[in-house]
């Protein structure tokens, strides 16, 4: 439908200038044009002060770019809301909005499906189907904006596929989100989860803009961390933790370890204990994240003993940690669940 077409929310508002003139128009349509988008604008239509024959020059060569909500489930326990997305492909993806008193964060996904091979991970169980464009990491949060009514504070690059992965795209995401007349969501606001794809950490910092960075570590050890996580195969831990280090240096940010404990595999006190030796000295803050379920995989939660005795050895060791509370639990789980469910 929209091959050969270019997606006009893919456009900074300086890009959309320039491509007016590409097209023989004024550029200062591109700046009309760019405010109509983020005023909500679904169609050329809607653009009334933008001239009947330019509106149509613009639908034989572009589209403005819109997600469709497939799906909407909402927590009763705590207000969560869990959104399937429409892609103009039929393919699916999945977003959250969590709703706290003094912040609404959004965790948008980069990727239809993902090809890190995570064992623990619903996301990737299919492999990677495609990357998401720019436009269509940023009308996730577009069209939760719309449908509450609430202004997005935080973004948390955690949801399905690898922002690394699909670096080019995120890039431009970020920059496009950041805009001051787009969606104005300040850098120190988005968190970037990644398992560690350490060259283009490397890259990442070589940016300096200072978004937040989380590393997915999971386990101290390389060959337990091989084991659940493919990827470390190809990073070891030293060198993803050199990657921090790298990032922290080049941005001065404090880096979040996120750590999924599983049962019987990277939950006892001897692995904590490591991970405080790993960590110790750098700028960070470990996420404890006690595993969801996923129906194809057979890892499970540890207890509750071993979660908090695991939290005590890292506070023990000055090491800054928290126990992620699991939001939206009776909506289809979390790390894309609901979109292989309603596959
Ligand atoms: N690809 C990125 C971001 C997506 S996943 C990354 O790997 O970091 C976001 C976080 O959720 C990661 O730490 C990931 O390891 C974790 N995760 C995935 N599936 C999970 C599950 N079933 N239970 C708990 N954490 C999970």
């Amino acid at each position: 439908m929209n091959q050969n077409k270019v997606a006009l929310k893919n456009f900074t508002e300086e890009e959309l200038k320039e491509f007016m003139k590409t097209i023989g128009e004024k550029s200062f349509r591109g700046s009309q044009i760019y405010s109509w988008i983020y005023k909500g604008a679904k169609s050329f239509d809607d653009m009334n002060n933008i001239p009947k024959s330019l509106r149509d020059k613009l639908d034989e060569v572009s589209y403005i770019g819109n997600l469709e909500i497939e799906l909407k489930l909402e927590s009763k326990k705590d207000g969560t809301k869990k959104y399937l997305f429409l892609l103009n492909d039929e393919n699916i993806i999945e977003t959250v909005m969590m709703d706290y008193e003094s912040r609404v964060t959004v965790c948008i996904s980069n990727q239809v499906g993902c090809r890190m091979g995570c064992k623990f991970c619903a996301s990737t169980i299919d492999g990677l189907l495609r990357n998401l464009e720019p436009w269509e990491i940023l009308d996730q949060i577009i069209k939760i904006q719309e449908d509450t009514g609430k202004r997005v504070s935080n973004l948390v690059l955690m949801g399905s596929g690898e922002p690394l992965d699909n670096f080019e795209n995120t890039k431009k995401f970020l920059k496009l989100v950041n805009d001051k007349n787009g969606l104005n969501i300040g850098y120190r606001h988005i968190t970037l989860s990644t398992c560690g794809i350490a060259p283009k950490m490397r890259e990442l910092a070589d940016l300096e803009i200072p978004i937040n960075l989380a590393l997915s570590l999971h386990s101290p050890y390389d060959d337990k961390r091989q084991e659940i996580m493919p990827v470390a195969k190809a990073y070891p831990v030293k060198d993803i933790i050199d990657a921090c280090k790298y990032y922290i240096k080049k941005t001065n940010r404090r880096v979040t370890f996120e750590y999924s404990l599983i049962k019987g595999v990277n939950d006892s006190e001897k692995d904590a204990e490591a991970i405080c030796k790993l960590v110790k000295g750098i700028l960070c803050h470990v996420n404890l994240i006690p595993i969801n379920n996923v129906e194809e995989r057979d890892f499970e939660r540890p207890d509750k003993s071993y979660i908090y005795k695991f939290r005590d050895v890292l506070e023990k060791n000055n090491i800054p940690a928290t126990v992620r509370i699991s939001m939206g639990s009776d909506i289809g789980g979390a790390c894309g669940q609901l979109r292989r469910k309603h596959k």
